[in-house]
């Protein structure tokens, strides 16, 4: 049987659109936000900051999967809300990670879709994105296979949604000194299987805020398609994931850096 993903070799220049951002593995955007939405002023501070620097999508999670019931869970509904308010407020596309089939209704105004580490492989949830006419963000399972990982992108092209964007966010390895060990090698591998853009997460990767810098230096010329790169303003504070959060100062001359290097680029 032929596999959509297998629609490569005579796809190398697929494209697609939200709003201004096209993407495609020709092209370079980044995405940048908190990991979580905590409040109108922290959204719209943070909007208005990594867009001013030159992110292309705001981010910030409103459903948050996290590993202990008792950490901030997200705002919910009323996050994707102030989500929502950023973006017009400041204009800039944005992307939310879903965590259920049934809210997906609630995503109407979000630009992207992201499916989680977690729900790489929630089968009902892709086939219901695969539906919808949303672009997806797919984030690798922590301990999935390139093959699972296409086959994952598979079940949304196969529905009928052809508008998917990989993102390498780092896998488990025997590695403790690093939150994941970040798979560099699948950026040019996965290249040459698909032609899907495939982007990069220094932050869920790493973990660490001092190695967001080198390793979105290290995706960009790798051949990633873009970055998505948590910010906080004042990380220490920050509800959830503030240990691999960069400042808006960072963020800006990490954008500077990794622009000067697309030209290397693979
Ligand atoms: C996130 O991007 O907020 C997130 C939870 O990432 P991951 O699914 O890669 O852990
Ligand atoms: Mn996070």
């Amino acid at each position: 049987m032929t596999t959509y993903l297998e629609y490569k070799n005579n796809s190398n220049n697929f494209t697609f659109q939200t709003g201004d951002t096209v993407w495609g593995q020709n092209y370079f955007n980044i995405i940048a936000g908190p990991c979580a939405i905590e409040s109108e002023e922290q959204i719209i501070h943070i909007a208005k900051k990594v867009k001013k620097s030159g992110a292309d999508m705001l981010r910030g999670g409103a459903f948050k999967p996290r590993t202990s019931p008792y950490s901030f869970q997200g705002l919910r509904e009323e996050g994707l809300k102030l989500l929502n308010l950023a973006k017009t407020e400041v204009g800039i596309p944005t992307i939310s990670e879903i965590v259920e089939v049934s809210h997906i209704n609630l995503f109407e105004d979000v630009d992207i879709i992201q499916v989680g580490t977690r729900n790489m492989q929630n089968f009902e949830l892709l086939k219901e994105l695969g539906k919808s006419k949303k672009p997806i963000l797919l984030k690798r399972g922590v301990s999935a296979t390139i093959h699972e990982f296409l086959m994952s992108a598979e079940y949304i092209l196969a529905e009928g949604n052809p508008n998917v964007i990989l993102c390498e966010r780092g896998i488990r390895t025997f590695e403790t000194s690093t939150r994941n060990t970040l798979d560099l090698a699948s950026i040019p591998l996965l290249r040459s299987m698909t032609h899907l853009p495939i982007i990069v997460d220094p932050s869920h990767a790493t973990g660490k805020s001092n190695l967001i810098l080198p390793m979105s230096m290290a995706g960009a010329v790798a051949g990633a398609s873009g970055l998505m790169v948590e910010v906080h303003h004042s990380p220490e504070q920050a509800l959830s994931d503030g240990e691999q959060a960069i400042t808006p100062d960072t963020f800006d001359f990490l954008v500077q850096k990794v622009k000067d290097l697309l030209p290397l680029s693979y």
